[in-house]
């Protein structure tokens, strides 16, 4: 493996074993990492002439605790080269990091008190077990005990039932293609308990885009488990966490104390000695793909840690990654996962939200919120029913700019806006984060006269509550607006007690970016309108459609969901074009048709997931630098004999600027790497990666800062 430090030890230490070792003038944490298979020979010949008065001692080993498995040494290799990065690096960052504070002896005293609680734990299941027996063998009052379990679970739908079953006697990997609202997470909770119930050590990993939806699900799983196995049988992982608290869970995960872990994309390197399933809730989330260090598809890596592991793989969601939609076509045709369909909600009413389209071509000019909608709302509030309106961009307003002589809020370090937030009447760059407080007149004439441009999830909260002034509730009071954005949710908590406002039915109307749309089990929302949402359909990324369709799905799937609420519940979209197939397949809440629609694109485009990208960015002093490296990297790939049977099956596009080209004075540019084969454009990396290092020290790459690959790159 490239990038290992040899060190010595006085005693032989199995591969996995987790070390600190002195680095310079620092100590840091180590992996004892396996020894190269194929080259052995020349690896040990180089070993031999390492000489050994050189070499520094390994400073302390952690033998507290386990070695890492093989199977994650191999999935951390596996990333690495995959991802183009260093085995270092990525195992690194896949490691608590206050594993490299404790001593051994301080690690070897948690283990103990993890020992201790989860003797207890089973100590205490088994009785209970050994009483349930006993008395059903005795008296018919027993039975109380089991009725009451049975009882506490939801008798399942027949959709549930038919794709657990499928589940239960099919290999997989699995794609749960469910409604919002059909009961993907009583599947997840279902296949969970059978696995645990199956054995004494299987342990499973749920993993959840954001970290904001981690504490209603813990809550769920933490309800239906932790009464059989213990307090400590779940455990999350996201970055939210502190460090003591990351150390505990993986300590947990890693003993095998923990039977479930939850969490973001983080958590598919969990060291999970007896991992035997994996599932991914809304698979189709930009966010299991990570944007810096090595930039990885958690998603793909469970499917990949699922093969390895043996265990089994479901992903869910009711708006599939077109990679994965493709990937579970019938096996006749090519197909590698089994769709399992959930089409409908749960419960006798529970339908899907009707699907309105104001066409804003006839609507006063400039109103923002039409008056169609606007009366819908007023009805809700008036029933005491709530309303979600939705807008993708937070602030105020994008832009101020001056009418008289067009002076606009740029950021001077960015190619992009200063937004105007109101609230502290500041202007806000979102890129590099830049402040400054309003200016009275404009910088440039002096002028007074100047304006916010445009609308932000901000201003329309003030619009909102201007236009439902006049309209009372029931009870004769006033409406109540709530916001739920970045902005107001930037204190710890804050997210989970404005939600709870919601839920307890404090708010009549809730304003909010995607942050909203996403996952939230609201009861009493009946309508959701999506305000401006047609930038997206015009967009040069070609996968802005599917994001634009997934998100709206994901909204619509906010209202409704309780079935006991007697009206149909509703998705309003403002649109400029509503007859635009997007919308089209939004009314008939139609993902496959949509999805077969952009799919036939994509293979005319010959665009993934017919074909397979990777980007190169790059970030210099200068635009000219930072395309000078790409491109003379890109004449280079032609001169290398080493990559000529790998070149003619890989296509490499120009340099470009990035959309956002400037981000705190760093000039950024890019370049597409293009393969109908996965394997020539990985061949292609792994060799070119040589040739990009060499190119740097070309003059004319002088002030090029950094440079890195994105292999299947979401943004283009
Ligand atoms: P999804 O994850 O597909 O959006 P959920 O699993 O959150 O759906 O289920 C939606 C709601 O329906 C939840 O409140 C859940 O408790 C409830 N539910 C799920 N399955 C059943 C069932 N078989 N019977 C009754 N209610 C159910
Ligand atoms: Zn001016
Ligand atoms: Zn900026």
């Amino acid at each position: 493996m490239a990038g290992t430090l040899t060190y010595l030890s006085d005693s032989s230490l199995p591969a996995g074993s987790l070390v600190r070792v002195p680095l310079g003038q620092r100590e840091l944490l180590g992996v004892v990492w396996d020894a190269p298979v194929e080259n052995a020979g020349a690896d040990l010949a180089a070993r031999s002439a390492l000489d050994p008065s050189k070499l520094r001692p390994i400073a302390a080993v952690l033998d507290a605790l386990a070695p890492l498995s093989a199977n994650w040494r191999t999935l951390i290799g596996f990333a690495a080269s995959y991802y183009q990065r260093s085995a270092g690096e990525v195992a690194l960052a896949a490691l608590p990091p206050q594993l490299r504070d404790l001593s051994s002896m301080q690690l070897a005293r948690r283990l103990k008190k993890k020992a201790a609680a989860a003797s207890n734990a089973s100590a205490s299941s088994a009785s209970s077990t050994k009483t349930s027996t006993l008395a059903t063998d005795e008296a018919p009052l027993a039975n109380t005990d089991s009725a009451k379990k049975t009882t506490d679970l939801v008798a399942l739908t027949q959709e549930q039932t038919r794709a657990i079953a499928t589940f239960d006697t099919q290999p997989g990997p699995f794609l749960l293609f469910g409604a919002t609202g059909s009961g993907k997470t009583e599947v997840f909770m279902r296949c969970t308990a059978d696995l645990l119930a199956s054995s004494d050590t299987t342990q499973a990993l749920v993993m959840v885009p954001e970290i904001n939806l981690t504490p209603q699900l813990e809550e769920r799983f933490k309800a239906r488990f932790c009464a059989d196995y213990g307090e400590d049988a779940v455990v999350s992982m996201h970055s939210g966490m502190t460090p003591a608290q990351r150390l505990k869970s993986w300590l947990g995960a890693h003993s095998g104390a923990a039977r479930i872990v939850l969490g973001t994309r983080m958590a598919v390197f969990a060291s999970m000695p007896n991992l035997k399933l994996i599932i991914v809730d809304e698979e189709h989330d930009p966010s299991y793909k990570s944007h810096e260090g090595a930039r990885y598809s958690a998603r793909d890596l469970a499917v990949y840690r699922g093969r390895l592991e043996g265990a089994k793989v479901m992903l869910g969601s009711a708006t599939p990654s077109l990679e994965s939609w493709y990937h579970s076509r019938p096996a006749a045709e090519g197909g590698r996962y089994m769709r399992l369909e959930m089409p409908s909600r749960v419960g006798k009413n529970a339908v899907l939200p009707l699907v309105r389209r104001v066409d804003m071509n006839h609507q006063p000019k400039g109103c923002v919120i039409s008056p169609p909608l606007l009366s819908a709302m007023a009805e809700r509030i008036a029933r005491g029913e709530q309303s979600m309106v939705f807008l993708n961009r937070r602030g105020y307003a994008p832009v101020l700019s001056c009418s008289d002589c067009d002076w606009k809020s740029n950021c001077p370090h960015c190619s992009a806006y200063r937004v105007f937030h109101k609230i502290d009447r500041s202007l806000r760059c979102h890129h590099c984060g830049f402040a400054e407080r309003v200016p009275r007149a404009c910088p440039d004439c002096g002028s007074l006269d100047i304006a916010p441009v445009g609308r932000g999830t901000e201003r329309l909260e003030e619009q909102l509550a201007l236009l439902l002034s006049g309209i009372t509730r029931a009870d004769g009071s006033a409406v109540r607006i709530a916001r739920i954005d970045a902005d107001t949710t930037r204190l710890k908590g804050s997210l989970e007690s404005q939600l709870a406002q919601v839920h307890a039915g404090e708010v009549d109307v809730l304003v909010g970016t995607q942050m909203i749309a996403k996952g939230h089990d609201f009861r009493r929302i009946t309508l959701v309108a999506a305000i401006n949402p047609d930038g997206a359909l015009f967009s040069s990324d070609f996968r802005s459609p599917e994001r634009l369709f997934g998100l709206l799905m994901q909204a619509a799937g906010r209202a409704g969901r309780d079935a006991s609420n007697t009206s149909r519940s509703e998705m309003w979209v403002q649109t400029y074009h509503p007859t635009h197939p997007l919308y089209e397949a939004l009314k008939q809440h139609d993902y496959p048709a949509f999805a077969a629609s952009q799919l036939v694109e994509r293979e005319q485009a010959g665009m993934p997931p017919f074909s397979f990208q990777a980007l190169v960015r790059a970030d210099a002093r200068t635009q000219e630098a930072a395309q000078a490296f790409l491109n003379a990297a890109s004449l280079a790939s032609d001169q290398s004999a080493e990559l000529t049977p790998w070149r003619s099956h890989v296509m490499l596009y120009p340099a470009v600027p990035m959309s956002i080209q400037r981000v705190a004075n760093v000039e950024r540019a890019q370049m597409l790497v293009e393969s109908p084969s996965r394997k020539a454009l990985q061949r292609f990396l792994s060799i070119w990666q040589a040739t990009l290092h060499a190119t740097r020290a070309q003059p004319e790459c002088k002030g090029l800062l950094r440079w890195a690959i994105d292999v299947d790159p979401l943004l283009i």
